[in-house]
């Protein structure tokens, strides 16, 4: 479990667990956490969930969210205590990406660890008989993501005839990975009579529709943290500099002793294996984690992270939601998202739990309609800094290992912005890669059509933002030393 939450225990001096009415296992599990007074999202959500009620919530993660539905689904589970079915589950939670599934399981058992509840998580990318020999006396609590829900589902190894609560987790991201259909199949399993908490860090319409459809008339609506919340928290710059550049960049920003734990996004599996390398070459330790990566090779690279052996942690964007990585110091973005929301969600790596956080990003020539879009979208003008040019850069670009330099790919598939237009993956365009298959995670899991569309050449004009205003250095806390070489240390 991450650390607690400071901040929120201040605000809401007066409501206790102990008021909620909570079963003595669960207080005493909390107690153990050092978790004392609910979160605003579980101060709203634990009484309704306890009486039965249907939930529609805006949350994100770092809000406490996992306990808010967690917490009052134990007590009930204790309450009324009955075997599953065969090869089913009393409740069944479904979540986005395995990172996550696993975070929600570890959650319930640490929550539960007094109650003798029975908690399995299941995923791709691991062997079926593992899971089938779990569920096949039944589960009280089955933590799953959707791909290989369905596949159990087709095979009979798993049925969910005996939900009593469905829960559906990051329902945005869902939607974003082309999951919308798979978990419609998935609710045609289910009982017509249950309870249904409905969880999303955003509501667009499609998730507004989507909730319609599975949660009972007059669901009690929760909400909070609006998400500029988390964007004003951190500490933001982008750096303009060219794709080749990038790599002896990065090698400079961790020269700073600051960065100490920093996640580095990548748009591709690939990519995010070359920088990790890279930054190995540059001394710096450093892991990376995505879709291709076996279960535990990415279990292996987090618990490296987390446990601070290594300082770099190089991921796509699965790992940029959900996971609860505490005090993450800083976090890159290599390259910028294809999708504006996606970058909020990087950013939210870091300054979580009330702590503080910076967050720098790279953008070349070709990708400065993304950063267009996000500004719109986030509606702020991030403070940047233009490395163009730079002659440090080129000088330690020059003398990096060949392996470690930037490889000189065909550009231009970036920057066309646009993203929502035309088809993407909320269009069914299903870069759905986290589920613990194969399928890749950047641009060549556009389909065919959309692909084509951001192929085109950039249509930014060279130099747009020459004229940018300087950086505001004290954003960043750290000294700017003259000339081009000047080193940015962002946080004291
Ligand atoms: P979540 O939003 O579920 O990802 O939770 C974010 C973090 O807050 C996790 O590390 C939780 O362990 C922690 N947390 C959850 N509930 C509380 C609470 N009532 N007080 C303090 N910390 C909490």
């Amino acid at each position: 479990m991450g650390c607690p939450i400071p901040h929120i225990e201040r605000q809401l001096p007066l409501t206790q667990f102990t008021d909620l009415g909570l079963d003595r296992g669960l207080l005493k599990a909390l107690s153990d956490e050092g978790y004392t007074r609910p979160t605003p999202i579980q101060a709203q959500a634990i009484p309704p969930v306890l009486e039965g009620r249907d939930i529609l919530g805006i949350a994100q993660t770092g809000t406490g969210k996992t306990a808010a539905f967690a917490l009052p689904i134990l007590h009930r589970l204790a309450a009324d205590r009955r075997p599953a079915p065969r090869r089913g589950c009393r409740v069944l939670v479904l979540s986005p990406t395995r990172e996550l599934a696993t975070q929600i399981g570890e959650s319930f058992k640490t929550y539960g660890r007094h109650l003798g509840v029975s908690v399995t998580v299941i995923f791709g990318g691991v062997k079926y008989g593992g899971q089938m020999r779990a569920m096949a006396p039944g589960v009280d609590v089955l933590v799953a993501t959707p791909g290989r829900l369905i596949d159990h589902l087709g095979e009979k190894t798993v049925t969910l005839q005996g939900v009593e609560t469905f829960v559906l987790d990051e329902a945005d991201q869902m939607l974003d990975m082309g999951f919308i259909v798979p978990i419609r199949r998935i609710v045609k399993h289910l009982p017509k009579a249950r309870q249904n908490l409905f969880f999303s860090a955003t509501m667009p319409t499609e998730i507004g529709q989507l909730a319609g459809e599975l949660l009972n008339p007059n669901p009690v609506k929760v909400s909070v943290t609006p998400q500029a919340t988390t964007v004003e928290k951190v500490r933001q710059k982008v750096i303009f500099v060219e794709q080749d550049r990038k790599r002896a960049l990065l090698a400079e920003l961790f020269e700073a002793r600051d960065f100490r734990r920093v996640i580095v996004f990548t748009r591709t599996k690939r990519g995010a294996d070359r920088v990790a390398k890279a930054l190995e070459q540059a001394g710096v330790e450093a892991a990376s984690i995505h879709g291709d990566k076996s279960q535990g090779q990415r279990e292996r690279a987090l618990a490296a992270f987390k446990a601070g052996e290594v300082r770099a942690l190089v991921a796509t964007d699965i790992a940029a939601r959900g996971i609860d990585i505490d005090a993450v110091t800083h976090v890159v973005q290599y390259e910028l998202p294809n999708v504006p929301e996606s970058y909020v969600h990087r950013i939210g790596r870091t300054a979580r739990a009330g702590a503080d956080g910076s967050a720098v990003a790279f953008c070349a020539d070709d990708e400065r309609n993304l950063l267009k879009d996000i500004q719109k979208v986030t509606r702020q003008t991030i403070p940047n800094e233009d490395r163009r040019r730079d002659p440090g850069l080129s000088v330690m670009t020059a003398h990096m290992p060949d392996g470690a330099k930037e490889p000189s790919a065909p550009r231009g598939r970036q920057g066309q912005g646009g993203h929502r237009k035309g088809g993407s993956p909320r269009n069914g365009g299903g870069a759905r890669a986290a589920d613990g298959s194969s399928r890749p995670e950047g641009r060549s899991d556009l389909p065919g059509g959309l692909r084509k569309q951001r192929n085109r050449p950039a249509a930014s004009k060279p130099g747009a933002f020459a004229s940018t205003r300087p950086i505001d250095q004290s954003q960043f806390r750290g000294p700017r030393r003259e000339g081009a070489q000047a080193k940015w240390s962002p946080v004291d």
